[in-house]
């Protein structure tokens, strides 16, 4: 429980503390309320946010403002979460209780004020936290510490991506340090045949869930080993394979050193693989067995995620990396080398073949899936050759859908009208599908009045950015005529993803004449906003980018597609909350599941989308739009014109239509009749509280009682 206190000072700061507050707007609306200035010149920070405001001005703003009651409040309720016993975890995962799951991830997203994630992957890891924590699922997450984060990106007059790294300062972050039991700060080491490597360790709350970050800048280590855990993916290989290690066995020995012998262990990705192999040596030691035997008893209590079907996605290391980071662990194990390789390989017999860690994961757990049904498919075809002797479909990768983290990403405002027409206590039960029933009974008018109350806002935020953009770069003309760029009466496209090739996000751009005619409507435009980071070291990304930046030079583009720079959660909310239409148009079958599409469906908006990923399994027909049929061709050029076809004829035929229709009082009447269809259709299945159970049901129930049977 957090510690009673007097102050208001000190319950923010305890609010603060926790970040139960990043999925509770009421708290956040505290901060803003005190000082609104100040909270957006702190990045949206609570801690930094309390370090430049003294105890004295708190009780004197909040005594102007009346906000007593409302912080007084908001410190109870995070004291009751904490303090409830009836959760769905207690109630179903009892024998969980003192064997908790260790959850690995590289990044986990949990707010803009902690920048340690870059995209999907984090995001989804951060929701699936917040999700285990308000079913009472005794979870632990382990990950890095990335002092520097992802990168800041800028780009300059011709459109193209720079990238800026900014050192974070710890001390404004709601860290705490993790002590070991003699009380001094806890230290991991992993050896390799160079020397080793270290890390102290942080801890971050996350309302009942505690989440442990290893950071490598610590006295001992080299002077480019204390920069390992700075940057999120920045490296060459050997940083990676470093950082892994870090986060795989130093993670795995972090949990050893608290006491905490986890009863299962949840891979997400393979990053982490290696968390694995200290687990099998930390079996071996305990009771005497051999690899063998330990190595199949780890697998009954390891589940492993694996998130894309894209190759690069798969981190693959030399022999000579390998026997340098985990030579020495190696011989602990009494591995040679090349059976140790062998644990990495697709074909142990291959001595060209190098070391992956999806292979090491999927060889060693006894769960294993993909993040969609139709992921799942891929990833069995992609794996099969580590089952030669099964058919395709016997391949053991199953596959549990995505969610996202309902409270972080529904608009406070959209918050207030389920409340009132759902159910009270509607986001305890938002699994159910009766819950999402009552949708229908929500009025037509005061929703649409919601949606277009959150596009001006999304507007506004838009023209903010974009003018600070033109600042920057010094385009007067540009920041003149802000005011003018967007329209809340015009249908608005958001179209925001990391610019990987495979995502296509200039595919609306392809054919320019028939763009600038939907564009230039006098009666039925529209407008698309852009935003997405190409990764630094991919040109072929930010050339993608380039084109879409400098499509604005165009006159009949300029007032109506717009580029917001670094999409980050920030970004993403403001989008995923204000517009009409998101647009998703990877090349199939390469989008594992995609969940901004999730986020935009509890906000009233509408996909449209390639049916793959999640989409494939949501769309009915009635419940947002399709590009395509689900084909596809072998030439991705033929597919692309394919799609781009598809895409255009979508918006000319159906959507813009179907926006542009409306009744005696202005409201688009069928088009807020799909609004309601998806939210009743979708909000219930793609959320992460599903996600979480399904995993619980399906994975950690199994694997605890596999492991307590086999230790009996
Ligand atoms: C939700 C989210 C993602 C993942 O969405 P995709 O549909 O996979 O693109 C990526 N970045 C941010 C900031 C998000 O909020």
């Amino acid at each position: 429980m957090t510690k009673p206190s007097n102050s208001l000072h000190e319950r923010l700061r305890a609010l603060a503390q926790n970040l139960w507050w990043t999925w509770h707007p009421e708290v956040i609306h505290l901060f803003t309320d005190l000082d609104p200035l100040l909270w957006r010149q702190v990045d949206h920070n609570p801690t930094a946010f309390l370090n430049r405001i003294t105890p004295e001005q708190v009780e004197e703003r909040a005594a102007e403002l009346v906000l007593h009651s409302r912080i007084n409040y908001a410190f109870r309720r995070l004291n009751e979460y904490l303090e409830k016993t009836q959760t769905w975890g207690n109630i179903h995962c009892g024998n969980l209780c003192n064997r908790p799951i260790a959850y690995f991830s590289a990044e986990f997203g949990l707010h803009e004020s902690l920048p340690i994630y870059s995209g999907g992957l984090g995001i989804l890891a951060g929701d699936h936290l917040k999700s285990s924590s308000d079913l009472g699922i005794p979870l632990i997450g382990i990950g890095l510490l990335y002092d520097q984060g992802y990168f800041t990106q800028l780009l300059n007059r011709d459109g193209w991506q720079g990238e800026e790294y900014v050192d974070f300062d710890i001390g404004q972050l709601p860290l705490q340090p993790v002590s070991d039991a003699s009380g001094k700060p806890l230290i991991v080491r992993a050896d390799t045949r160079g020397g080793f490597l270290q890390a102290r360790v942080w801890k971050l709350q996350v309302g009942r869930v505690p989440l442990l970050l290893l950071d490598s800048n610590v006295e001992g280590n080299s002077g480019e080993d204390r920069e390992l855990t700075s940057r999120l993916y920045g490296g060459n290989e050997r940083v990676r394979i470093r950082q892994e290690l870090l986060l795989g066995i130093g993670g795995a020995r972090v949990l050893q050193a608290l006491n905490i012998f986890p009863g299962v262990l949840h891979l997400n990705e393979g990053h982490s693989a290696f968390a694995i192999l200290e687990e099998i040596r930390r079996v071996m030691e305990y009771d005497q067995i051999p690899f063998h035997r330990a190595r199949r008893r780890v697998a009954l209590y390891t589940v492993f995620t694996t998130h894309t079907p894209v190759p690069a996605g798969h981190d693959r290391f030399p022999a000579g990396l390998i026997e340098e980071h985990l030579g020495p662990f190696r011989e602990k194990l009494g591995l040679s080398h090349d059976d140790f390789m062998a644990l990495g390989r697709v074909n142990p017999g291959d001595k060209g073949e190098l070391f992956c860690m999806t292979v090491l994961a999927l060889k060693n757990s006894r769960h294993a899936n993909g993040v969609s049904a139709i992921h799942a498919d891929v990833s069995r075809l992609m794996w099969h050759p580590l089952w030669p002797g099964r058919p395709e479909w016997e391949v053991p990768i199953g596959h549990i859908t995505n969610g996202v983290h309902v409270l972080s990403w529904l608009a406070p405002q959209m918050h207030q009208l389920f409340e009132t027409r759902l159910a009270y206590d509607w986001p305890t039960r938002m699994v159910h599908p009766d819950v999402w029933d009552k949708i229908l009974d929500i009025d037509d008018g005061e929703l649409w009045e919601t949606h277009q109350n959150l596009k001006m806002r999304l507007i506004r935020f838009v023209r903010r950015r974009l003018l600070q953009t033109a600042q920057r770069l010094g385009d007067q003309e540009a920041a003149q005529q802000i005011d003018q760029i967007l329209d809340p009466d015009i249908l608005t496209i958001g179209c925001a993803r990391r610019f990987a090739t495979y995502k296509r996000a200039d595919l609306i751009l392809s054919q320019p004449e028939r763009l600038a005619k939907l564009i230039s409507d006098a009666n039925r435009p529209i407008q698309i906003i852009f935003a997405g980071k190409a990764h630094p070291r991919d040109d072929e990304g930010k050339r993608m980018l380039q084109r879409i930046a400098q499509s604005f030079t165009n006159p009949a583009f300029r007032k109506r597609i717009v580029f917001v720079e670094n999409y980050d959660y920030n970004v993403a909310r403001h989008l995923l909350q204000g517009v009409d239409v998101w647009l998703n148009n990877p090349r199939r079958p390469l989008e594992a599941c995609g969940t901004s599409g999730q986020k935009v469906v509890l906000n009233g908006g509408l996909n449209f989308s390639v049916l793959d990923g999640w989409w494939n399994e949501g769309y009915d027909g009635a419940n947002g739009f399709a590009i395509g049929h689900g084909g596809m061709h072998n030439d991705p050029n033929v597919q692309y014109q394919r799609d781009a076809d598809y895409l255009y004829e979508t918006l000319e035929k159906e959507i813009i239509p179907l926006y542009y229709e409306r009744n005696a009082t202005g409201i688009p009447h069928r088009w807020v009749v799909r609004m309601k269809a998806a939210m009743r259709s979708l909000g219930w299945r793609f959320n992460a509280d599903r996600m979480v159970k399904d995993y619980a049901e399906r994975f950690y129930l199994p694997a605890a009682s596999a492991t307590s049977v086999e230790t009996r």
